[in-house]
């Protein structure tokens, strides 16, 4: 679907055709990207909001048509919800700046997964050592998905947020992030959405999951590197303090006293990533024509078919096997005598095939801590893979397991 406009899709790799299963990291650019910062640097380059000149105003209004796309894409209210980033990380990050020195005090209790990337677990962690709180977690179940009973014994009146992945980055596995949400308001929590590994292969709708934030990068779904999304619903963001200084998040500026701008901006230090916004924009329109649903039935079969094939290897293990998921599948193999064989061994014969694949711990280390393993691993589709793809990336494997025996 699509293939012919991702270019770099027909690079080789070790003189061989390139199968690119590792867009969980990042996905690939469709050419319409690329000409798209081509033009605008060409064109109509300008920091946006400070000139009254042509291209400013042109640059403005681009980044601004922009946020109004990202805003539909995932259903806000409005674009004041919508604050542009550099990634998943840095609006992690800026969360648990903000809602921490805001909502969070001593002894008061945030809870993550087991299951979490790293940038949705170090920053709380950061907020909790700030402000002497303590950091929960929800455990995993046998079959690796998250205990909700458990879940409901750690949610308290000293839980000020919880904030967990849509979909494990490592497993693919689609958590019930509806059911952690409606728990988690029933005790007036609210709930952060790590969308990362979601908003790319799902229909989200902040309005009908009723997130309180949700937050996401551009890289994981064809758009640019360096720009991210922090969703919040305004009532939090209005109440929020900004939690870095500089141009365009003012209002007024005075020795004795400095006054902030409105939403979004009030968050949006600084000159913002205008080329890459304009750019994103362009791929959502594009996203939108292939219709995410389209997006996400393709990938799903896609996906089980991987998981299928992968289940006829008798040396290969799959993590979460038969749990619903989006895009991702994590495996490991075995030698006839049980010993794990490394997953990097495996990803350099893969990659010696012209297969990308990611082994490794995936920044999830406290998942691979529970699973016993040093690494998975991880083969993850996006919109332009094939099953011809799937194919050439079992044959390899086969290859690779015979090898390493
Ligand atoms: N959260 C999840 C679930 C992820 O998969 C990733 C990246 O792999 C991140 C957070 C961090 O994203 P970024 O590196 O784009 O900030």
């Amino acid at each position: 679907m699509k293939r012919e406009n991702f270019p770099i899709l027909n690079e080789l790799v070790h003189g061989q055709k390139l199968v690119y299963l590792d867009n969980a990291a990042t996905t690939q650019k469709p050419q319409l990207l690329i000409d798209a910062i081509a033009k605008a640097y060409s064109h109509w380059n300008a920091n946006v909001h400070r000139g009254v000149h042509h291209l400013s105003q042109v640059a403005t209004q681009k980044h601004e048509e922009a946020r109004q796309k990202v805003a539909k894409l995932i259903h806000a209210q409005s674009e004041e919800e919508i604050i542009f980033t550099k990634g998943t990380t840095d609006s992690i990050n800026m969360l648990a700046r903000s809602f921490g020195d805001a909502m969070v005090g001593e002894g008061d209790e945030i809870i993550v997964s087991q299951l979490e990337h790293h940038s949705n677990i170090v920053p709380w962690q950061m907020l909790c050592e700030r402000k002497k709180a303590v950091l929960k977690v929800i455990p995993l179940q046998e079959d690796l998905s998250l205990n909700i009973e458990a879940f409901k014994e750690i949610l308290n009146e000293k839980t000020r947020l919880v904030s967990v992945a849509h979909v494990s980055n490592v497993l693919g596995v689609v958590n019930p992030i509806e059911d952690i949400i409606r728990l988690a308001h029933e005790k007036g929590v609210a709930v952060c959405v790590d969308g990362a590994q979601s908003v790319p292969h799902l229909a989200v709708d902040v309005q009908k999951l009723d997130c309180d934030f949700l937050v996401f990068s551009a890289h994981k779904m064809y758009g640019p590197t360096g720009l991210g999304i922090l969703y919040g619903k305004k009532e939090w963001l209005d109440k929020l303090p900004p939690t870095e200084g500089g141009g365009e998040m003012i209002e007024h500026v005075s020795f004795e006293k400095t006054t902030y701008n409105v939403l979004p901006y009030k968050f949006e230090a600084g000159t913002p990533n205008y080329i890459g916004s304009y750019a994103f924009g362009k791929v959502i329109d594009f996203v939108q024509e292939v219709g995410l649903e389209q997006i996400a039935e393709h990938e799903h079969k896609l996906a089980k078919y991987l998981e299928a094939q992968l289940a006829l290897l008798p040396n290969v293990r799959v993590y979460a096997a038969g749990l619903p998921k989006a895009g991702a599948v994590s495996f490991n193999v075995y030698r006839e005598d049980e010993a794990l064989i490394h997953p990097f061994d495996v990803g350099v014969l893969l990659d010696r095939q012209g297969i990308a694949v990611r082994t490794g711990h995936h920044c999830a280390e406290p998942l691979l801590d529970y699973l016993q393993v040093p690494g998975t691993v991880r083969a993850s589709v996006a919109i332009y893979n094939t099953i011809e793809d799937i194919d050439a990336f079992v044959v390899a494997l086969k290859k690779a397991i015979m090898m390493l025996q």
